[in-house]
């Protein structure tokens, strides 16, 4: 006999007496759950969903599919230099499936413990499959980062390898010629399927960084909503993007689109003042995450990121040729998923 919603709950979602972090005065189980920040906090809110066929495959395994439906969420608090503290669960499910249910649980209830983030609430309810998720983090009042922060001067920076997420869903469409190997289908399969938040490196980019986002939609794309909201535009150089392993061995306008326009990575890109350099590299040293910066933020002009072929240091009469950007963002509403013209 299938379970009913109520033992659904119980089962999968509500955690023993003792296990799993303890954030909120009252958690999951009441009407409310009820949260308590400390003091000198603001809580940090944010809300995405999952929809099958259009975020995830109906074919993805769903430990990963727990993990990634909580770890998009997680990277939007690291965006904001938040420290996650609770969370709840909207879900949508066509059935019962134990199985299913008891992987999908584990991903997303293991990344919630790593990140001492407690499951505080949800709703449960049936129809096509989706996961909504909406996370609290805790963030010192008026120190979050904001996407307004960016000045003219300040360094560029991004985190990671952006681009990997991307030559995955390539692969999955069959598009990419010549195909993958089986070790780099795996490797970007895991950077699409289960990207790991950078909580770490938003916290430790609190008080450094003026201004940061997380790539969800492509580089270039998210980049430009930290420069219309900061109203300051960009140079960034081409040389000095970060390729991946599996990028490297691409035609160079597959890696530039992969790495510039891909999406789906949960990088950090953040600005931060020149004299803070130092401390940048000395964070992303000590926490084992590239942090490579790519470019320069500028006054406000038109349009609003100029692509140099060159490397970010050479002078700017040497800054090689200006490169035309053909790369555009993902938009849900417009054109079909993640093209590029
Ligand atoms: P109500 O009818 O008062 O909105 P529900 O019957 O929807 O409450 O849910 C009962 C309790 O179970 C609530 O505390 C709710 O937060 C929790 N809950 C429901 N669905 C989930 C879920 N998917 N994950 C975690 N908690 C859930
Ligand atoms: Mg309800």
């Amino acid at each position: 006999m299938s379970l009913g919603e109520f033992d659904l709950i119980a089962t999968y979602f509500v955690r023993p007496a003792g296990t799993g972090p303890r954030r909120a005065a009252v958690g999951n189980g009441d009407d409310c759950a009820v949260l308590a920040p400390a003091s000198g906090m603001h809580l940090a809110v944010s809300t995405d969903t999952l929809v099958e066929g259009r975020h995830f495959l109906s074919t993805v395994d769903p430990v990963r599919l727990g993990h990634k439906a909580l770890a998009v969420n997680l990277s939007d608090l690291a965006a904001c230099g938040a420290k996650p503290f609770g969370f709840t669960l909207a879900l949508t499910l066509p059935r019962v499936d134990e199985a299913w249910l008891a992987g999908f649980a584990r991903g997303l209830l293991d990344l919630a413990d790593e990140h001492d983030c407690e499951l505080v609430g949800g709703d449960t309810t049936a129809g096509p499959l989706a996961i909504g998720i909406t996370v609290f983090g805790e963030v010192p009042a008026g120190g979050a980062l904001l996407r307004s922060g960016a000045r003219p001067g300040d360094d560029l920076w991004v985190s990671g390898h952006p681009g990997n997420a991307r030559l995955a869903l390539e692969a999955f469409r069959g598009t990419l010629h010549p195909s993958l190997s089986a070790e780099a289908f795996d490797a970007c399969r895991l950077a699409m399927e289960c990207p790991e938040p950078r909580v770490a490196l938003g916290l430790g980019l609190r008080g450094l960084a003026t201004a940061a986002i997380d790539v969800s939609d492509g580089l270039l794309g998210d980049l430009g909503h930290i420069l219309r909201r900061s109203d300051v535009s960009a140079d960034v150089f081409l040389d000095a993007l970060p390729v991946s392993p599996w990028l490297a061995a691409r035609a160079v306008s597959e890696r530039q689109d992969g790495i510039l326009a891909g999406g789906d990575d949960y990088e950090l890109v953040f600005t931060a003042p020149a004299p803070h350099r130092a401390a940048v590299e000395a964070l992303g040293a000590q926490l084992g995450t590239p942090l490579s910066r790519i470019g320069r933020i500028a006054p406000a002009a038109q349009p609003r990121v100029r692509l140099w072929e060159g490397g970010l240091d050479a002078p700017s009469e040497a800054r090689g040729s200006a490169v035309a950007n053909r790369w555009t963002s993902f938009d849900h509403f417009r054109s079909s998923p993640r093209e590029t013209p």
